[in-house]
Parts: structure tokens; sequence; C-alpha cells
């Protein structure tokens, strides 16, 4: 246990703050959930509860479609299902087929909508083309498409073959530029507007290691998008982005935290005291691509419980002193700043 002195002296030194964070990791905060196949929750959460159901009115997609990449699976999905229950017809679009047709019969038995899967890598722009054609003969021309898709997995940068940055870099900047480009050249020509959104990370506004693929390709995205909504702006064309915290999904979490570790320290980051809900992010991915939101473009907004201004503020782990700590810390400055008086 750490005196009120010694916590305060190294508070006070924000050199040392790396141990401090080290502490704090390993600190045991009481959760509300000790059961590891639970997400775990702080107190605090309680304040902050997860809406689960369309924020949106009904048919306020109705007429539209919206093609979605990834939508087969985790927020894809869920993002594809949020659009079908407000009116959408959804196209889906990702590799493996059986996932998306399973997910096209699981969303329509639930909104009664037309989901339409296709099956494409992004990487590739033939098969990205010939997938918007076919959402195009079947559904319409998207006026709402998800740059959704993603790849990535947690290594030690060093340990990272060209090959390994390539399939990141190409699936996720790579991948969102040709749906981009593709989809954008058709609205152009055909003189109507149309509205993009992708799905980044936090991590784009500090960087990250040991993701450094994702981390460099997300950030492309995002920048990708601010340059865009400047120059297709005239076009009648809206591009944003949602940078989302810690969700769990099974792509996600089963890539990024196969040791649960992250689960069990990652939530006590978070100032809301919980991670995010997928329909907290089909909300907001909802109003972002409605005519709600028609005068934001080039914005990419954080949804994270102020998980990222929590990692990025280095005297923040002071949220664990308490407040007999606080008052002797207290004294301690006041008598140093007397003496500096004297
Ligand atoms: P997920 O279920 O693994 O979703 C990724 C989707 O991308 C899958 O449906 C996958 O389908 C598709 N995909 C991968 N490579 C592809 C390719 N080459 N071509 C076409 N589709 C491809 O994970 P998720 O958590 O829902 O992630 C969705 C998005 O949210 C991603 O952009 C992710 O970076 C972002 N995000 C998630 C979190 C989180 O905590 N969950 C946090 C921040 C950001 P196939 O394998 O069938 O192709």
């Amino acid at each position: 246990m750490l005196s009120a002195r010694s916590l305060a002296t190294q508070a006070l030194r924000p050199h040392s703050l790396g141990k401090m964070q080290k502490m704090a990791l390993s600190a045991s905060q009481t959760l509300s959930s000790a059961d590891d196949s639970q997400l775990p929750t702080m107190p605090q959460a309680r304040h902050f509860p997860a809406m689960k159901t369309p924020m949106l009115p009904p048919d306020t997609f109705k007429g539209k479609v919206a093609l979605i990449s990834g939508g087969g699976t985790g927020l894809g999905k869920g993002m594809a299902t949020m659009l079908s229950q407000l009116g959408a017809q959804v196209c889906i679009m990702s590799r493996r087929q059986k996932v998306l047709d399973e997910a096209a019969a699981e969303v329509t038995a639930l909104t009664g909508g037309a989901v339409l899967p296709v099956s494409a890598d992004v990487r590739d722009p033939a098969a990205v083309t010939a997938a918007v054609d076919a959402c195009v003969d079947r559904l319409g021309v998207p006026d709402i498409v998800i740059n959704n898709a993603a790849g990535n997995f947690i290594s030690p940068t060093e340990r990272l073959s060209a090959n390994a940055w390539r399939t990141v870099v190409d699936i996720v900047l790579n991948g969102t530029a040709y749906l981009t480009l593709d989809v954008g050249k058709r609205w152009i020509k055909a003189g109507r507007g149309g509205v993009f959104l992708s799905i980044t990370t936090t991590y784009t506004r500090l960087g990250s290691g040991f993701v450094t693929p994702s981390a460099s390709a997300k950030s492309g995205v995002e920048t990708l998008t601010k340059s865009l909504a400047s120059e297709w702006g005239r076009y009648g064309i809206r591009l944003n982005c949602i940078a989302p915290g810690p969700i769990e999904t099974e792509g996600a979490f089963s890539r990024l935290d196969p040791s649960g570790e992250f689960r069990r320290v990652g939530v006590k980051a978070i100032p809301a005291g919980r991670f995010g809900e997928p329909e907290e992010l089909t909300n907001l991915a909802a109003y972002l691509v409605s005519d709600y939101s028609s005068w934001i473009s080039g914005e990419s907004v954080a949804l994270d419980g102020a998980g990222l201004p929590f990692r990025g503020g280095e005297f923040n782990q002071l949220s664990r002193v308490t407040p007999e700590q606080w008052d002797l810390m207290e004294q301690m400055i006041r008598s140093t700043n007397k003496q500096s008086k004297l």
C-alpha cells in the first residue's frame, strides 16, 4: 500500500506517472462482475445506461438503399439491422458468402426488410465494383455507404512481415478508398448526392503501439474522410467517421484480447465505467447517415465513454487517490507554497 506522501510525491513528478499507471492497472478495484465471461463494469456505469432501442423514427430510411461492408458480423450486422428496422433496403458485403447469407436471413426475419448478401473482398477493386453492380441491379444505387470492413490483430510491430502490414492496410485503407471511389464516381456521374460513414478507432488521435498497421490505416481513412468532405461537398456528398472505443464483438475481441486481460483492466480506464454496447454505435451510425445530420460532414465522432481523454491526460490516474490522501497532499502543497513565500 502506498503512503499518501509517496503517492503525492509521485503525482507531482510527471516522469513517474508511468509507474503510477502500472500500479493503477494492478490495483484491485471492485468490479461489479467477477465473472470473466461477462463484461466487467464499474459502479458509476449505472449512471450511463445503454439505450438499445432505435432512436430515430420508423421509416426514417424508407426508399433508401444502404450498402455496408463487413455487414455480416458484429457491428456491421448491427448497423444492417438498425437501418433495416428503420425502413432501408440493405446490401451487406464481405468475403464469406455463408456468413452473409445467414446474417441476411436473420435480419430479414427480424425486420421484414430486404437484405442482399453479396460476397466481395474489399482489397480487390474489380470485386468491389461487381458487388456495387449487384446492389444496383437488385436494390438500386446505394444512398448510404458504410465502410465497416476491417482486419486487425495485436502484435509487436517488429514481428510483422510486410505481408501482414499490407493485408491490414489493404483492407482498412485501400478497401475503404476503393468502395468510396466506386460509389462516389457513380453519384457524381448521376448528379445525385449520398452519404458515407466509416468506422475507425479512437487510437487514430494519439496512435497506438501493437496495432500499428490498423492505427496507420484508420488514420488514413479519417484523413480521406476530411479531404473528400471538402472536395465532394459540391456534389452533395457527405462523409463522416465514428471512432468507437471497445465494444464486444467476437471478431474484434478474439484478435485484440485473446487472453481476456484487456476486458479485466481496460474498463478501469473508461470514465463511464463500462464498455460500449453495439446498439449505441448503431444508433449513432443511423443518425450520421440520416438527413438529421445533414450539416455534419468531415467529422469523426468518438464513442468511448471518455476513454480517450482519460488515457491522454497524464494526471488522470489521480482519480484513484482517496479524499484522505487528497487532504494530505493539499497540506503538503500549502506548506510548499508558504515556504516559497518566506
Ligand atoms: P468483425 O465482426 O470482425 O467485423 C469485421 C468485418 O469485416 C467482418 O464481417 C469481415 O467479414 C469483414 N472483412 C474483413 N476483411 C474483409 C475483406 N478483405 N473484404 C470484405 N470484408 C472484410 O468486428 P467488429 O468489431 O464488428 O468491427 C467492425 C468495425 O468496427 C471495424 O472497422 C473495426 O475496426 C471497428 N471497431 C470495432 C471496435 C470494437 O471494439 N468492436 C472498436 C473500434 C473499432 P469476412 O471475414 O467474411 O470478410
